[in-house]
């Protein structure tokens, strides 16, 4: 077994995570089976209580493990599906340990971080990669090199280099690179990163130099000289596209160098990727996309739904760009939403739900093309409840009125009285055949995630069929509505599950799909009007 580990230095935000996912991607394409491991520092168990004001999204995995959106990117760029054990916290470990010492697991031992702490992390590490049968373990160590919580991580990878033999580890440090006012590539920064890395006992293999520009030579060759590394071992990552990362990673033949430090063969060359590239720089045409949220200011708060809009783009032929709309400011004013489409995604509490309901109306009169996921499926049914139905109706989560047409079930109020939890992960779902969103998954039995609490009301379907609206899939042998849609609307679809998180470059969610190209063939007509 090999382990690669990525850390980072200088600053957060330096694409640690892509750059370890890339990775990922091109010792996938050599033919290995490589298992990422993500390690957040925090103390939060999970990331599922985190604000995504702070934070940005919460992605969730199949198993229902909310985690840091990281983990998004390894599904997207390795094509893998992960669950709770690919995601390592503070909390997480630190709770296993006490958990340990209650049952006198240690024996009456004083229980310290080493070694107790850091056995912990490393017998998850290695039981992990054991597990999923990984040839390749990749692990990602969240933070910056000096934080002192990431402190008992780097120690325990420290122990693991020095057990583990030399050609099965190996270290990628990334660093930024930044330019001085006369536009000089700087490498002070990374020195200094390299040297915090060593008095902690960890020396790097490689070095990933984050960069606006690409690294001269002159650069990487001071960068090698000052940290200790082989020039080939520093590799140049300037600004660019997140999927055209493997692409260049593989220019610079970072493959090359890591294959050869851990003594491994080349099995195959598949240059799906580079297709996948190749395709997403020859987009000719484009979309405009309004999407109406509460967490506007922080795109990262919506970055599997950006993504996936960027997957079914790449797949119809077009570039789709976001237009961020905050919910609130609809309530306020009107503002016109003559977009190629409306997308309303996930949400939860008032603030801003009457802005969003405003948008669905807006999409649905004038046939707009429409996605809402998740709470923008139950506005979509609590508009169509108030507009088309003429009910003074609202979801519970808003406001308890007359006609509570998205609530809990009544099972899940028993629950909630007792603090009841919310419905999580991956979950079958049964398509209505012959409807619209049948026609987009090509099958009956799909497996999307959920994230919620609240559902539609079995009371209502009965009325809102007849008046127009077609609930296109169910969960939980009909009881629960999984989705809609308005059949002589031009593209009305509403889901509870969240598509969004399934979605893969080579792979892009159906209903994203559907509405793109209904977004795409919307532009044209409107075009070929004037
Ligand atoms: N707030 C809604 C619920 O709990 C929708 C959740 C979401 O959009 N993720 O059911």
């Amino acid at each position: 077994m090999k382990f690669i580990v990525v850390t980072g230095g200088v600053m957060s935000g330096l694409g640690k995570g892509i750059t370890a996912a890339s990775i990922g991607r091109l010792l996938i394409d050599q033919g290995y089976k490589v298992v990422p491991i993500k390690i957040d520092p925090y103390i939060n168990i999970d990331a599922g209580t985190m604000n995504p004001f702070q934070h940005g999204e919460v992605f969730v995995l199949k198993d229902g493990t909310e985690v840091d959106l990281d983990l998004g990117h390894y599904e997207r760029f390795m094509g893998v599906e992960l669950t709770g054990e690919h995601n390592i916290t503070t909390g997480k470990i630190y709770k296993r340990v006490i958990e340990k010492e209650r049952k006198g697991e240690y024996l009456g031992q004083t229980v310290q971080i080493i070694p107790h702490v850091t056995d912990e992390i490393k017998s998850w590490i290695r039981e992990v990669a054991r597990k999923n049968n990984a040839e390749i373990c990749l692990i990602e160590i969240g933070g910056t090199v000096g934080d002192i919580e990431s402190m008992p991580f780097l120690e325990a990878i420290r122990q693991m280099r020095m057990e583990e033999k030399e050609e099965d580890f190996l270290l990628v440090h990334v660093t930024l690179v930044p330019l001085d006012a006369g536009g000089e590539q700087k490498t002070k920064p990374t020195q200094h990163s390299v040297k915090e890395l060593r008095e902690l006992g960890l020396y790097p293999d490689v070095i990933v130099g984050r960069c606006k520009e690409k690294l001269k030579d002159s650069t990487k060759r001071k960068i090698a000289l000052f940290c200790d590394v082989e020039v080939d071992a520093v590799i140049s990552n300037e600004d660019c596209d997140i999927y055209e990362v493997p692409i260049k990673f593989k220019e610079e033949k970072l493959d090359q160098v890591i294959l050869e430090k851990l003594k491994l063969e080349k099995r195959r060359e598949s240059d799906e990727w580079e297709k996948l590239v190749k395709r997403m720089r020859e987009l000719k045409e484009e979309v405009d996309i309004a999407i109406v949220g509460k967490y506007v200011d922080v795109k990262d708060a919506y970055l599997s739904i950006r993504e996936a809009l960027k997957h079914a783009g790449i797949s119809v032929g077009c570039r789709v760009n976001c237009i961020w709309i905050d919910a609130e400011r609809l309530e306020r004013e009107s503002v016109p939403l003559d977009y190629d489409g409306i997308l309303i995604p996930g949400g939860f509490g008032k603030r801003g739900a009457e802005g969003k309901i405003r948008a669905i109306k807006y999409a649905r009169e004038r046939n707009i093309p429409f996605l809402g996921i998740c709470f923008g499926f139950q506005l979509a049914v609590v508009e169509f409840a108030r507009n088309v139905c003429k009910l003074n109706a609202s979801s519970a989560e808003i406001d308890q009125s007359e006609h509570c047409v998205i609530d809990l079930l009544p099972e899940q109020k028993k629950i909630s009285e007792l603090g009841g939890t919310m419905r999580l992960g991956e979950i079958e779902v049964t398509i209505k055949p012959g409807t619209i969103l049948h026609e987009l998954y090509g099958k009956e039995k799909v497996y999307e995630r959920h994230r919620h609490r609240f559902e539609v009301n079995p009371e209502y379907v009965p009325l809102f069929e007849k008046m127009g609206l077609v609930f296109s899939a169910f969960s939980d042998n009909g009881k629960r509505m999984e989705a809609l849609e308005i059949s002589k609307h031009r593209f009305f679809i509403g889901t509870q599950f969240h598509p969004e998180f399934k979605s893969r470059p080579l792979s892009p969610s159906p209903p994203f799909v559907g509405f793109v190209r209904s977004a795409l063939l919307f532009r044209k007509e409107r075009v070929n009007l004037c």
